[in-house]
């Protein structure tokens, strides 16, 4: 079997998909149009709050990292 996989667009789905699919032992090549951030200078200075709803939740734990962002995080409540 092929195992190789590419995907198109590094959001946050892509970003996720190629995760996994590396994770299960997939060869991944991801194309992104935009410049990596890392490297080079972008318009993405200003702070935005992130909300996670309980997909973004269960998407930080089938990545392996939700232990690692929920401490700094707070819980969001309607008053
Ligand atoms: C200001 C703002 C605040 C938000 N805040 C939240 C929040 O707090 N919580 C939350 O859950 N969601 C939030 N969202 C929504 C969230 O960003 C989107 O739901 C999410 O990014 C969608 O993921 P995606 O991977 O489908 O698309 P995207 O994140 O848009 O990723 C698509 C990627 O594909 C790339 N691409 C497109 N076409 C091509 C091509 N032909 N070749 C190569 N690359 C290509 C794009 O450059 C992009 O990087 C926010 C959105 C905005 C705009």
């Amino acid at each position: 079997m092929d195992n190789k996989i590419i995907i198109v667009g590094a959001g946050l789905c892509g970003s996720l998909l190629a995760l996994r699919m590396a994770m299960k032992g997939y060869s991944v090549v991801m194309y992104e149009r935009r410049p990596d951030m890392r490297k080079s200078r972008v318009n993405a200075g200003r702070s935005i709050n992130l909300a996670l709803s309980d997909r973004g939740l269960l998407a930080l734990e089938l990545a392996g990292i939700k232990d690692d962002i929920l401490p700094p995080s707070f819980r969001c409540t309607v008053v």
